[in-house]
């Protein structure tokens, strides 16, 4: 019998989602990885799976029904253009190549657009959930054309994670538009992150309570409107006790934040784009702050306030903490589907912003109830222009900004760093502000490089003559 599937690459991720591949009902899957012994590991390990495994790409194509569909799980860069380039070698016009692994999407792009000229379809899909997700049900953004989506689409629905009875995959879009989708994905999971590490250290250095006491705390907070997986593994992290030394995980650990790069790539497209994502850019930027120990060793002498920092109504401060991670939660979450939108009008891919955000349900790691929510402001609302303005997202800004604005006031004055925090409570207020101080910032352009500017009461560009009699003149528009 032939395979519907095929797998290359079979390390963690390869391997976890073949198996998950071969436990649904109706598929076979072949598969293939570069050196031998881990194919053999696999197929010796999984008898139950029935795979199929093939030793050379030729076998791999011979063992597969048309069209031929094969996932590639291997490192991104160029071991995926590698295998991409012997899997076109053997595959034929309307067989499908899709890539699950982290690729960047303007290499997805280029990519699909190569294999597209051999009449073979390419196919970029963002995996998210990691080794447990790839084994038991991801959550998956695949780009690529309609054709292949035809093909594809049962496959995957089959492996997904479920969410409210409904799978975790949806064609996101053309191209690269599933990889960027799941770059997106990343980089609001970074600004989620930071704001829970910013809410924990406000509450421990604010009250003096211990990371265990902290623990329950957010679990306390995962039965509300902040449930999600990553306030739940926030308590579990928080709980845990080191073996060695007795103390609190947490203290043992060596406080610099790592990164593998998605974080960075979501803030220099938004920059590229010109989408103001300060939640996210200020969470990768704190992980690099936390990664120089050599700056931080000499800048330890700096000073800081000098009085110590103690709240007396201590649950009246958690909940103002509370408050404040939730309006933040929603502006990082407003600023990444932002980002998205844009992205889809500059690439020319037709979004559904509401699936987006009911795929992230399940199977990845920023699920959670809140994605309902998100769904819901672009079911009212496709075009909506703003998320965080949505009725039930207002709401919650009106009801929290007071609390935003004290969790705020108190950081600053006890001296915590609380860059995402306060990032986006300035972002609120930009957005929000009647009038920007950005017409000042038109002036001093004008002033120095004739940039002109527009102006409130009348239509056209001008330029006041600030080196000659200052009078103002009509101008060619420059921006
Ligand atoms: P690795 O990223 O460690 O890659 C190892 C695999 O790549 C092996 O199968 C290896 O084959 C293969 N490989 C490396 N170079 C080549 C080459 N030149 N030609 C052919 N094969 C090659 O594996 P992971 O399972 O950790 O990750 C796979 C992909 O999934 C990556 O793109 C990664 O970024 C992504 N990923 C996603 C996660 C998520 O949560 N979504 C989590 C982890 C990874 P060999 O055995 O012969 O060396």
């Amino acid at each position: 019998a032939l395979a519907n599937i095929g797998v290359v690459g079979l390390a963690v991720m390869g391997s976890n989602l073949a198996r998950n591949l071969a436990s649904r009902e109706g598929n076979t899957v072949a598969v293939y990885n570069r050196s031998r012994s881990k194919t053999d590991e696999l197929v010796a390990e999984h008898p139950e799976a029935g795979f199929i495994p093939a030793f050379s790409y030729e076998e791999f194509a011979a063992s597969l029904s048309k069209p031929r569909t094969a996932i590639i799980m291997v490192k991104a860069g160029r071991p995926t253009d590698a295998v991409i380039d012997s899997l076109v070698e053997v595959f034929e016009p309307g067989d499908i190549i899709v890539d699950g692994g982290n690729a960047y999407f303007p290499d997805t792009i280029r990519r699909e657009k190569a294999v597209r000229e051999t009449g073979i379809n390419f196919v970029g899909a963002g995996i998210s959930g990691g080794e447990e997700g790839a084994l038991t049900g991801p959550s998956i953004m695949p780009g690529g054309s309609d054709e292949s989506w035809v093909t594809l689409g049962p496959i995957l629905k089959s492996i997904a994670a479920v969410a409210e009875g409904e799978p975790c995959v949806t064609h996101v879009g053309h191209d690269g538009a599933g990889h960027f989708v799941k770059m997106v994905h990343n980089g609001i999971e970074y600004a989620d992150m930071q704001l829970i590490a910013e809410a924990y250290d406000l509450i421990r250095r604010g009250t003096g309570k211990t990371p265990a006491e902290i623990a329950d705390v957010f679990a306390e907070w995962n039965k509300g409107e902040l449930e999600s997986y990553l306030i739940e593994i926030t308590a579990e992290v928080l709980r845990q006790v080191d073996a060695e030394t007795g103390k609190p995980l947490v203290d043992v650990i060596l406080d610099q934040a790592g990164a593998k790069g998605t974080g960075a790539w979501t803030v220099q497209t938004a920059l590229a784009l010109g989408v103001p994502v300060s939640g996210i850019a200020e969470a990768t930027f704190a992980r690099s702050l936390s990664s120089h120990p050599e700056q931080r060793a000499v800048a330890a002498s700096l000073p800081g306030p000098d009085e110590e920092f103690r709240v007396d109504d201590v649950d009246g401060f958690i909940e103002d903490v509370r408050q404040a991670l939730f309006a933040s939660k929603i502006i990082a979450y407003s600023q990444g589907f932002d980002e998205i939108r844009a992205g889809a009008a500059e690439y020319n891919w037709t979004i559904d912003l509401g699936a987006v955000s009911k795929i992230w349900r399940a199977g990845c790691i920023i699920r959670a109830q809140f994605l309902n929510r998100i769904a819901d402001a672009y079911a009212e609302q496709p075009d909506l222009p703003v998320l965080a303005t949505a009725p039930y997202f207002a709401e919650a800004l009106t009801r929290g900004q007071a609390a935003w604005r004290r969790v705020v006031v108190a950081a600053t004055q006890a001296g915590i760093p609380s860059p995402a925090f306060s990032s986006s409570l300035a972002y609120y207020d930009g957005i929000r502000a009647e009038r920007l101080p950005a017409a000042l910032v038109q002036g001093q352009r004008d002033f120095f490089g004739a940039h002109t500017y527009k102006r409130i009461d009348k239509e056209g560009t001008f330029h006041t003559q600030w080196s000659g009699d200052r009078t103002e003149i009509e101008a060619e528009d420059t921006h």
